[in-house]
This record gives structure tokens, C-alpha cells and sequence, in this order.
């Protein structure tokens, strides 16, 4: 019988009214503006704030809600519901964090007349991309004063980028009989900054002639950035600087059905949470977002979800509206998504997938049950009973989504946030959209899923 077979639905059958496409295409323009934008933990953090402050949330724990960060990298946000807190809260996590090159606390050299920055990458990465392409910087420098001097450079039309150069074809035979992981070892990872030698100054009448710079790039390097930021090299000790690609995302396609971009792992799920969350004004159960940094490293250090900043903010709120209910009955009566991408069957290796079991770009956000590898290992595993409320909640509305695990078993696996939230005994499972080309300078989402994952969220946040 036909009508007893699961079918997954296309988000663009879905969504095929004009009215629909428009708000469809809307949502994609803000979001490519986004992720152009915010490229580091920090600005995605910052921006996010900005959006809170500009619907009325304030910092701290007022009447209606609020929102705290931490360190400029994580981010609590809350708005009161209609119920009482011991009836739970709606909660979405996200991470702002994606692998990049970060620049390492010493990092300007000088090698036969080329001025470098040495890198030690953040994350997950394949290597050789990001060989060859323009990388822009982005970070903040701080002074032993305390001043913190952002710094954002390439980025502009027009203004120079940086780059790490690639092996000449016609010298590569030695990598040819190498592996992958062989090939591209991560001490080469050096940004190139500069080549201009720093000018000799001329003595002055009955001065000796100077002497002769010995690493006149690096000399040049450190001229030009104290002429910009007023630093010196000790300065770079203290600073974040991280080397990501450069220039803004686009759409891609004739159709400009997809979104290229750097960071969507997992910014789309920051920013269709955010969106969600600010569509839905007066909640029945309140409804929290935390967007936590660290994920890509394992999700330790303190605005990691490893930290107890989420923990510190429920207190705070528990304490401010309902000083009599537990930390505890909160934590057991909440429904939570870890906000989080997935890997889309992709058309050139799909035999990596068990096809029943993958997502597909364009399907509708994705639920994942369990993630981890090796036999679930690592894996929050989410709970059937929830996963059928869920199914009820998005059926209703009519909302494309799908069930899918990650790859073939023991072709690989990953993990996420959700075992941190489930830790505290909450209902969680992770949902999100598949990515093509997830953690690459240049990942792809749909636009129909970006569009079905932010009315998937904001019906959970509604129910
Ligand atoms: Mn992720
Ligand atoms: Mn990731």
C-alpha cells in the first residue's frame, strides 16, 4: 500500500507558491549577507547581540527575558514564556566556531625573501584547500594594557589578501605515491603577508650606516603593522587572529538554489535559530538559544558546551522568576535541538551514504538520532518517545524534514553538542540541514532547506 510508505518530502514541492519563494529568497539574502559578514566566533556572537538589542532584550535577567555572553564567544538568550519553568523550556544550541588556520602565538618569519605567518589549524580540515586560495584575517590583538584592537583585513574590495602557495604540478612527484593525510603536512601551512624588504634608512650627516636588517620582510611586516595598530611584535602573543577564507558567500547555481559559503557549519544553524527565536514574541514555555564556541576542538574550555556558562545562566534565570523550582526539574522537564549540519548525500560519492538512511540537500532539515562512530559510540542516541512528539509537532504544520545518520556505519562518524545538553537529563535530539562539502572553505546549503529549517525551529519553539 503507498500510502503506508514513508516518503520524504522536497522542501522545493514544499514550498512552491510565489509568496512562499519570495519569503523563501528573503531569508537567503540575509542569510549570505550573515555568513559574508561573520566569519569568527566573535562576530557571529557580536552580531547576534546586535539582533537581540534591536528586538528589546537587554543583558541580564529581566521581567520578560534577556541574554548573556561570555567572553564574546558564547551567547545565552531567553524569552519568558506563558508556563512556569518547571514545566520545561524550549531550548536550541549551535556552535559558532569553524575550522580555520589560526595564527600561532610567534607567527611572522621570513623565508628566502617572503614574509609568512606560521598557522596551527582549528578543527577539522582537509589541508590542501586551503592551498591557493585568498584568505582574509580576522581576529583582535590585545595589548599588555588591556586594549583590544580588532582586526579585519582582506576583506574589502580592492584590499590585499593573504594565501599560502601551493606545490608547482612539475615538482610534485614526491606527493603523488603519498596519502592525503602524508601529502600536506601542517608546518607548511604558512600564510604568505608580505614581500616588500623594509627601505634601509639613510645615516645622517656623520652617522654610521645602519646595520644591514637580517629578515628585512618581517622588518617591513612589523613596520606596517605598527603604522596600522600601533603594535609590536609581543603584541602578536597576545592576540586571536585566525586565517579564514576571503570575500563574500553567493548564491551558486543558474537556479541559485545553493548557498556557497564559508562557516555554515554551523552559522545556518545560529542564524535560523536566532531568526526562529525572534519570530516567536510571547512563547507558551520559554524559549532559549545558547551558541556555544569550541565544538570544532571538542567543546572544551570555558565557552565550550563542556563549560557550566549554560548551567550559570539557568540558575540565574531560575533565580529571577521562580526562585522555588529546582535547577533540576527545569532541566528534567525541557525539550531541546542541538542545533547542528549534517552531511548531504553528495552526487559524486555517494556510495559513502546508505541511501535509506542519508540526508538529502533539499529535503528539509534533518533529524539525527544518534551521531558518534564505531557502534553508536559517543552518541546522545535521542529518545523515541520525543522523536514521535517532534514528528507530530512539524507533521502538523506541514514542515519537510528527515531522519538520517551520518555516512555508511564505520565509514566514518562525527559528534556534536547534544550529548553536553542530555547530560542534564533534558530531552535533545540533533536537527539541522545537510551541507554539501561540510568543514571546506566553501560548503553548500540549499536554500529551501535553510527556509524549512528555520520554520522547523521556530515550530518547536511555538509548541
Ligand atoms: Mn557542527
Ligand atoms: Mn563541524
Amino acid at each position: 500500500m503507498k500510502e503506508l510508505a514513508h516518503k520524504n518530502r522536497s522542501a522545493w514541492e514544499v514550498y512552491a507558491s510565489a509568496k512562499e519563494r519570495k519569503a523563501m529568497r528573503s531569508l537567503a539574502e540575509n542569510y549570505v549577507d550573515f555568513i559574508s559578514r561573520c566569519k569568527t566566533e566573535r562576530e557571529t556572537i557580536s552580531y547576534v547581540e546586535e539582533r537581540l538589542r534591536t528586538a528589546g532584550l537587554k543583558p541580564g535577567m529581566g521581567e520578560s527575558g534577556g541574554f548573556q555572553t561570555l567572553y564574546g564567544k558564547a551567547l545565552f538568550a531567553v524569552r519568558r514564556g506563558k508556563r512556569p519553568l518547571s514545566e520545561g523550556v524550549r531550548l536550541i544550541s549551535a556552535h559558532a566556531d569553524s575550522p580555520r588556520l589560526d595564527l600561532k602565538q610567534r607567527p611572522l618569519t621570513e623565508q628566502v625573501g617572503v614574509g609568512q605567518a606560521k598557522t596551527h589549524y582549528y578543527g577539522g580540515i582537509h589541508k590542501y584547500q586551503w592551498l591557493a586560495r585568498p584568505l582574509a584575517l580576522h581576529g583582535v590583538i590585545v595589548r599588555d594594557n588591556g586594549k583590544s584592537i580588532p582586526v579585519v583585513l582582506g576583506e574589502k574590495p580592492g584590499e590585499a589578501v593573504f594565501t599560502i602557495a601551493d606545490l608547482l604540478p612539475h615538482l610534485a612527484k614526491g606527493l603523488s605515491g603519498k596519502t592525503v593525510g602524508d601529502a600536506f603536512e601542517a608546518e607548511k601551512l604558512n600564510l604568505i603577508m608580505g614581500h616588500e624588504p623594509l627601505a634601509p634608512t639613510k645615516p645622517k650627516k656623520g652617522e654610521k650606516e645602519a646595520e644591514k636588517e637580517r629578515e628585512p620582510v618581517k622588518a617591513h611586516l612589523l613596520e606596517l603593522l605598527h603604522k596600522a595598530y600601533g603594535i609590536r611584535e609581543d603584541d602578536l602573543l597576545s592576540a586571536e587572529l585566525q586565517a579564514v577564507p576571503a570575500g563574500p558567500a553567493s548564491f551558486v547555481g543558474l537556479d541559485e538554489g545553493l548557498i556557497g559559503g564559508y562557516g555554515q557549519d554551523d552559522r545556518i544553524c545560529v542564524f535560523t535559530a536566532l531568526e526562529a527565536f525572534l519570530a516567536v514574541e510571547t512563547p507558551e514555555h520559554a524559549t532559549c538559544l545558547i551558541f556555544w564556541d569550541k565544538e570544532e576542538i571538542g567543546s572544551d574550555g570555558a565557552t565550550g558546551a563542556s563549560s557550566r556558562f549554560f548551567e550559570y545562566c539557568v540558575q540565574d534565570m531560575i533565580a529571577a522568576w521562580e526562585a522555588q523550582t529546582t535547577f533540576r526539574a527545569v532541566m528534567l522537564a525541557t525539550r531541546a535541538l542541538s542545533g547542528d549540519v549534517h552531511a548531504a548525500v553528495d552526487p559524486d560519492w555517494q556510495d559513502l551514504h546508505e541511501k535509506l538512511n542519508s540526508a538529502f540537500i533539499g529535503h528539509g532539515p534533518c533529524f539525527c538520532k544518534f551521531t558518534g562512530s564505531r557502534g553508536k559510540y559517543g552518541a546522545n542516541d535521542a529518545n523515541p518517545e520525543y522523536i514521535g512528539w517532534l514528528r507530530g509537532i512539524l507533521d502538523k504544520r506541514e514542515i519537510p524534514w528527515q531522519m538520517a545518520e551520518l555516512g555508511k556505519v564505520d565509514a566514518g562518524g562525527g559528534g556534536t553538542v547534544a550529548l553536553f545538553l542530555a547530560a542534564y537529563g533534558m530531552s535533545v535530539i540533533d536537527m539541522g540541514p545537510a551541507l554539501l562539502g561540510m568543514h571546506s572553505p566553501f560548503e553548500l546549503s540549499s536554500t529551501a532547506d535553510l527556509y524549512a529549517t528555520k520554520l522547523a525551529y521556530q515550530t518547536f519553539l511555538e509548541n
